[in-house]
Parts: C-alpha cells; sequence; structure tokens
C-alpha cells in the first residue's frame, strides 16, 4: 500500500554511461530530432505487445478488455508532448533500472564508437542510431515517467532534467492512468514545433505508420482522439486474411507508386534467422529506375519499426522491388553502416533474393504474359545481375528473354534458342547496338539468316556488357556476330544456301592485297567475308577484346583511349566487288577501297572516317559512271 511517507522523492544519481550519453545526446547537434518520438512511440508498443503476451498466461492483467493503443497528447501551452499507452507499465524498481541505467549492449557499443569517433562525426554518428528512452532530452529539458505496472496498485512518477540525476516518487493512483506509462516531456524552447498537430501527424505516419498499435492524437486539452494510424502491420497478417485490395492499398502507401504491382512475395522465414517479407513486384517504372546510383528503397523494420530504407535488403539488379523486411534479429538502435556489415542482413538478402527469383520463374511458366510485361519494365535491370551476381548468372540467363531473329517480341528463352539451334552449331549468337531496326539491318546478319541461324537482337545498354562476361550458357558460348570468324561453314543450314562463302576469285583475292595496303592506317587486315550474302562489305571486331557496339561504348565512355581497329570483311560472291575487282587502275582501286570502307561505316550506324574525302571519292566516281551510260 501506498502511505504518505512513500510519497517523498527518492533521489538517483544516473549510472556514469546514462549520464555520458545524456551529455552527449545534449550537447551535440543532432541532425534529426523528430526520431525521439519514433522511439517512445516504439517503447509503448513494445510496452502492449508485452502486456499481450503476458496477458496469455494472465489474463487479468488485461481483465479491463481495453484495446491496446498509443495516445500522442499535444499541450501548446504547457509546451508538452505526452505519450501514453496502456501496456504493462514499470514498477518503481524496473523504472530505476530501465531509467536509470544502460542495460543494452546496443547502446554500449554505440557509445565506444561515439568516443572513438573524431568530433566532426560525431554529430553524424548519432543521427544514424536510434537512441532509445534518453532521446527524450534532444527536446525535452525535463521528462516525467508516470508508469503503473498492470496487476499493481500503486503508481510511481520517475523525473529528470537529464543533468546526472533522477528521482522516483510515489503518485495517488487516482491521478494515474489505470494501467501503462505516460511519458511527459516539457519540451524545449526549440522545441515547439513538436506541439503542432500536423507536424506530429506527419511524423508519427512516417516514422511510425506500421506500428502494431493504433496510435491516436490529441491536438490539444480537452480535443476528441483521433486515429492516425491503426496499428495493423499487414505483413505480419496471414496471407490468406489479406485481400488483393489490401495488399493492392499498403504496396500503393509503401512504395509511393499508384500502379498495380504485378506480383507481391509474402513470406515468413523462420530457423536461424527469422524476418517476415512482404516484396511487390511493381507494375510500373519507378522514376529512379535508371539513376546512377542504383539505389533500392526496400524498408527495414525491427519488430515493426521501422529502422532504414537505405539497407541494401536486395542486390542492386533487383532495385525495382518495393516492400518491407521484418526481423526480430537485429536491435533496434542498430547504425546503418552496422545494418550493412550484419549477418543478419546478409543472411535476409541472400533469401529474399531466392524467393524473389523463384517466385519470377513461377511467373514465367504459369502467367507468361505478365512476365512478358515484367521483363519489358524490368529486364534490362534484371540482366546487369549476370555480370554482377556471379552465383546466380545461371539462373538470371534462365529467366532473360530476347528479341530474336526469330521473333520480334521479346519472348525468346536461351532454352528456347538452345532448342532451335543448327546441327554443328555450337555458340550461341547475339548481336548488339542501340536499335532494332539498325540491328534488324545489319549486314553481319545475312549469312546467318541464310542458313536459318538464330541470332539475338540486343537492344539495351547493358547487352553491351553482359555477353562478354557471361562467356557461356549451358555448354555453349555467347558469340557476337560482329566479332572474330563467323565459322558459318562448319553449321549446316537449311539446305537453301549453296556454295563455299569463303571460295574468292583470284582477281578478288588481288583486290583484297590492295585493298588491305591502302587501308592499313584504319583496318587490321581486309579478308573474304563468310557471313555476308547480299551486302559488299561489313566490319567486325578482332576475335579477341570487345565486340563493336561494346567498343563504342567504353570509347563514348572515355574507358577507352585506343580503339581497335576493325576487320573490313569483303564478300567475294557480291557481284558489285566481282566487278570492282576486275578494273586494275591504281587510282579507282584507291577510291573503291576508301569507299567501301565507308559504306561498312554506314551500315554500323557510324559517319564515313573523312566526309569531303567521302563525297570527292564518290563525285570521281559518279563522273566515270556517268562516261558509261
Ligand atoms: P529499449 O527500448 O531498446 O530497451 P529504451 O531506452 O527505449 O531502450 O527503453 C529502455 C527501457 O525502458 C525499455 O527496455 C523498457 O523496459 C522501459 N520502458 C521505456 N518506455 C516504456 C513504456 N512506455 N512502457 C514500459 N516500459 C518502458
Ligand atoms: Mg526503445
Amino acid at each position: 500500500m501506498t502511505t504518505n511517507e512513500d510519497r517523498q522523492p527518492e533521489h538517483h544519481a544516473f549510472e556514469a554511461d546514462v549520464s555520458r550519453l545524456l551529455q552527449m545526446m545534449v550537447h551535440s547537434v543532432y541532425s534529426d530530432k523528430d526520431v525521439f518520438l519514433r522511439e517512445l512511440i516504439s517503447n509503448a508498443a513494445d510496452a502492449c505487445e508485452k502486456l499481450r503476451f503476458e496477458a496469455i498466461s494472465k489474463p487479468h492483467l488485461s481483465a479491463d478488455g481495453s484495446e491496446p493503443q498509443i495516445l500522442v497528447k499535444l499541450d501548446e501551452q504547457a509546451p508538452s508532448l505526452i505519450v501514453e499507452d496502456n501496456g504493462i507499465g514499470m514498477s518503481r524498481d524496473e523504472m530505476i533500472d530501465a531509467l536509470g541505467t544502460i542495460a543494452r549492449s546496443g547502446t554500449r557499443a554505440f557509445m565506444e564508437r561515439l568516443e572513438a569517433a573524431k568530433s566532426g562525426d560525431k554529430a553524424e554518428l548519432i543521427g544514424q542510431f536510434g537512441v532509445g528512452f534518453y532521446s527524450s532530452f534532444m527536446v525535452a529539458d525535463k521528462v516525467d515517467v508516470i508508469s503503473r505496472r498492470a496487476g499493481h496498485d500503486s503508481v510511481w512518477m520517475w523525473s529528470s532534467d537529464g543533468k546526472g540525476s533522477y528521482e522516483v516518487v510515489a503518485v495517488d493512483p487516482a491521478d494515474a492512468p489505470a494501467r501503462g506509462t505516460r511519458v511527459v516531456l516539457h519540451l524545449m524552447g526549440d522545441a515547439q514545433k513538436y506541439t503542432g498537430k500536423w507536424t506530429i501527424e506527419k511524423i508519427i505516419r512516417d516514422q511510425s505508420g506500421h506500428v502494431p498499435v493504433p496510435i491516436k492524437l490529441i491536438e490539444k486539452p480537452g480535443a476528441d482522439a483521433v486515429q492516425v494510424t491503426d496499428g495493423a502491420a499487414l505483413w505480419t497478417k496471414p496471407k490468406g486474411e489479406i485481400s488483393k485490395q489490401e495488399y493492392d492499398d499498403f504496396y500503393r502507401s509503401v512504395s509511393g507508386q499508384y500502379d498495380e504491382p504485378l506480383a507481391n512475395v509474402h513470406f515468413r522465414a523462420e530457423g536461424r534467422h527469422e524476418y517476415t517479407a512482404l516484396a511487390f513486384v511493381p507494375g510500373s517504372q519507378p522514376f529512379d529506375l535508371f539513376d546512377v546510383e542504383r539505389h533500392g528503397r526496400m524498408k527495414l523494420y525491427v519488430k515493426r519499426v521501422f529502422i532504414t530504407d537505405e539497407a541494401e535488403l536486395l542486390p542492386r539488379y533487383l532495385r525495382f522491388i518495393r516492400g518491407v523486411v521484418d526481423t526480430s534479429d537485429l536491435p533496434l538502435n542498430i547504425s546503418r553502416e552496422m545494418i550493412q556489415e550484419s549477418p543478419v542482413l546478409v543472411a535476409i538478402r541472400k533469401g529474399l533474393t531466392s524467393r524473389i527469383l523463384t517466385s519470377l520463374e513461377k511467373m514465367a511458366e504459369g502467367e507468361p504474359e505478365t512476365f512478358g510485361k515484367f521483363w519489358e519494365l524490368f529486364g534490362a535491370i534484371v540482366k546487369e545481375g549476370i555480370y554482377e551476381d556471379y552465383e546466380r548468372r545461371g539462373q538470371l540467363l534462365k529467366l532473360a528473354r530476347f528479341r530474336t531473329t526469330a521473333s520480334e517480341d521479346a519472348t525468346r528463352s536461351l532454352s528456347d534458342y538452345l532448342g532451335a539451334m543448327k546441327e554443328g552449331q555450337s555458340s550461341i549468337y547475339y548481336i548488339s547496338g542501340s536499335s532494332l531496326a539498325q540491328l534488324k539491318a545489319s549486314p553481319h546478319l545475312e549469312g546467318f539468316r541464310a542458313k536459318g541461324i538464330e541470332v539475338l537482337l540486343l537492344t539495351d545498354q547493358v547487352d553491351s556488357f553482359w555477353p562478354t562476361n557471361a562467356g557461356e550458357f549451358e555448354g555453349k558460348t555467347l558469340k557476337s556476330v560482329t566479332q572474330g570468324q563467323a565459322d558459318l561453314d562448319d553449321i549446316s543450314s537449311n539446305g537453301s544456301d549453296g556454295g563455299d562463302k569463303s571460295e574468292a576469285s583470284q582477281s578478288v583475292l588481288d583486290f583484297i592485297e590492295v585493298s588491305r595496303r591502302i587501308l592499313k592506317d584504319e583496318v587490321a587486315d581486309v579478308r573474304v567475308s563468310t557471313r555476308l550474302t547480299e551486302s559488299s562489305v561489313c566490319l567486325v571486331a578482332s576475335e579477341h577484346g570487345p565486340d563493336r557496339q561494346l567498343e563504342k561504348i567504353l570509347q563514348g565512355a572515355g574507358r577507352l583511349q585506343t580503339a581497335s581497329k576493325p576487320i573490313l570483311e569483303i564478300n567475294a560472291q557480291s557481284p558489285v566487288i566481282q566487278s570492282l575487282a576486275a578494273v586494275t587502275n591504281d587510282e579507282f582501286r584507291e577510291d573503291a577501297a576508301w569507299l567501301l570502307l565507308d559504306e561498312a561505316l554506314i551500315l554500323d550506324g557510324d559517319r564515313p572516317k573523312d566526309p569531303r574525302a567521302f563525297a570527292s571519292r564518290q563525285a570521281r566516281l559518279f563522273a566515270l559512271a556517268l562516261k558509261q551510260i
């Protein structure tokens, strides 16, 4: 029983660690003071959760039947901000223990790092941490905590100005809530904004929108309580109880996108690491998809308290995925740097990535149309994984869909490709460039078309990088049709194609010999082509090094100082070439060789080396032709 003698305040000194922490808190320029509210709400929610749990075995603790709730009360006049919960509450001893010492190892580690940090980095460090109850003293010059342990009669008040000591005193139970804790912040002069209704509503929604206890706001003494959040953390509900509408709404609130998601992945991982994930494949491209930073936006919650959306919960090539991961395996006050290094995060990233890829595989099989849409939106991003994620390369290659010479909808998989390979074909052929039209018109494809060999048509920027990197798929090398020898001779044709392409007349061989000399500063070689059937010429890259498209991109980005010289290939069967070769006039041959090189450049989407020289050569040729007419 509480007697009058008990109501004499007891004075206590803070444990040395607490004093140091408070010192640092008050004297550092804290970049984001708003987080104090997140901490108090999180404590209030924890208290409600604890009561929920204890009441399972002791139903009388919550016998009054009141639903758990968190009340935030504002008073502009005082000025004060109160966070009140009807959770488990604290007894006198619990209060002294919980609010006078630092029991948590997280805070201790934080303080050690803070001590070690250079003074300039301190503010930064504090900003990255949640610092629990004591963060109240960033905005309050006095804090009162009035609490009644569930099932107890007595009520105690803890008070402190955060300067080395606190006092504990019994208060009249008649003045106190029936159960739970009321934290009263007497706000500092420069923290008045925390009595503003809109400010507080926004902070609550942003920071604590998914706390699993409803939060209500009383904007001034005497006003009615207005519910700000409903306390439902959607991801914690069983899948079967969640409607599509609820999933979609949640997706919109978590992503800030207003489309309909293509799919969701919702699961609870149990075992070594426990976490719940609810992730969405968006139905449209997020605005920052192609930013150089390549940031993801998955939100990390710890025990339903939002921690950060900057933890790399997924590899970059899945950065378009939106949603939340909630784990109880991390401390609430973990810093971002520590999150990144944490083995828990590594395990989550691995598990989540697998689940997402598996569900994409299922989508590809079961809902090819949705998958097609997905690939249209995000295929270019997923392909980054082929050269970034060595471990999952095979899996990603299997997922990938392509436009090919066999189908211009991006629906062909590499497995489809393998199934359609010709006898004797040992490579997967591709051509990459910036537009489909340009690729389709490329002379390099002619020989492949004539033999009915499928070629992947790659038009995404990333396509210039991954094929060289991936090397092979199921034992077949990926080979650019603009690079090296075409070795088409070994591959059996559809039947129609005739003759040996590499057979050339002596005059053509002579012409090639001469051209090689004329063009020696521009090309590495001039040779008979096996890949052309209609065009007279094309340029190819040498067997080793980047293909033509990659080389252009690297050059454009200033990443390649000296471009290697291409090889000029000549179609020995072309009537034009045969007639040209028959003319042995030196000046004519010189013009012809240069014009053929320019023609090949133009076919590649490039410009003639020297436009003026090109024009005069063409004029000379026209003059000759006109004499014949
Ligand atoms: P943490 O929440 O990480 O334990 P805090 O500094 O936020 O660290 O809180 C310290 C302790 O104070 C809590 O662990 C809890 O025991 C107690 N506490 C704080 N707020 C409340 C509350 N509203 N109800 C019950 N206990 C509380
Ligand atoms: Mg806390």
